[in-house]
């Protein structure tokens, strides 16, 4: 099988995906996304990082007691993302349906090379998916990221903190050394792949806006039509 994210693919349906630290209001911003193309009668599916079923357990056991090494960490991951690519992005997208994904691969870049995998090596394991059509970074100082987190609850995860990484005892400091980090990797990753940078510290509704001017360009072209419900001539002749 060849790298099938070095390249555009060829499905009827449209990938857009959005990416970002932990507050950096990226859900926000997906779930808007969601209602407006829902609202004007496009078929959606809405798909998030981590959900399946098949490793979550084992992830959270080992998160549990910090029993993974960030290359098991990374691969099971990259696991879970392969089963949710086959029975969540793909039959959406062969169907000819709009996908929205709350982070993506990018994620996994970010994320496993702080956490010492090598850049290429998590790139080449993750060469099976699917390029995105559109792919948001948005962009957000670590203060602006914090305050938004602990606004609506009082206090940080121990991973979204990175303190499996002993950065500091303060999960305050370790938060803001860990993104830090993940905040850079973000930055070269954009240049990388050419993710739509967005200023994330703007209003909510300015920033939709943005959004949709960029989704709308990308969907100029998108019929939504599966490619078994397209006739041949022949056929519709029948
Ligand atoms: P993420 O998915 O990146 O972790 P969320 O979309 O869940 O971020 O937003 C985190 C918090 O910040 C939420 O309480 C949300 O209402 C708030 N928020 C999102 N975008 C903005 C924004 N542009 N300005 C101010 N607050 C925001």
């Amino acid at each position: 099988m060849g790298n099938t994210f070095d390249h555009e693919h060829s499905y009827p349906g449209r990938l857009i995906i959005v990416e970002g630290i932990d507050g950096s209001g990226k859900s926000t911003q997906i779930q808007l996304l969601q209602k407006w193309l829902v609202s004007m009668g496009y078929r959606v599916f809405f798909t998030e990082w981590n959900s399946s079923a098949l490793v979550k357990e084992t992830i959270r056991r080992g998160k549990k007691k910090n029993l993974l090494t960030p290359t098991t960490f990374s691969i099971l991951h990259a696991t879970d993302f392969a089963d949710r690519l086959a029975h969540l992005i793909l039959p959406p997208l062969k169907a000819g349906m709009i996908v929205l994904a709350d982070r993506y691969v990018f994620t996994a870049f970010a994320r496993d090379v702080v956490r010492g995998v090598h850049p290429e090596w998590v790139r080449q394991m993750y060469g099976f998916a699917v390029r995105p059509d559109l792919a948001f970074y948005f962009k957000v100082p670590i203060e602006v990221s914090l305050k938004r987190i602990l606004v609506g609850r009082a206090s940080l995860k121990f991973h979204e903190a990175g303190m499996d990484l002993g950065l500091s005892d303060d999960p305050k400091e370790s938060f803001k050394i860990f993104q830090s980090k993940i905040i850079e990797e973000y930055n070269a990753i954009a240049d990388e792949f050419k993710l739509v940078v967005m200023d994330a510290t703007k209003p909510i509704y300015s920033q939709q806006a943005i959004v949709r001017e960029f989704v709308q360009e990308k969907l100029q072209n998108y019929t939504g039509i599966p490619y078994t419900s397209v006739l041949s001539d022949e056929q519709a002749k029948r």
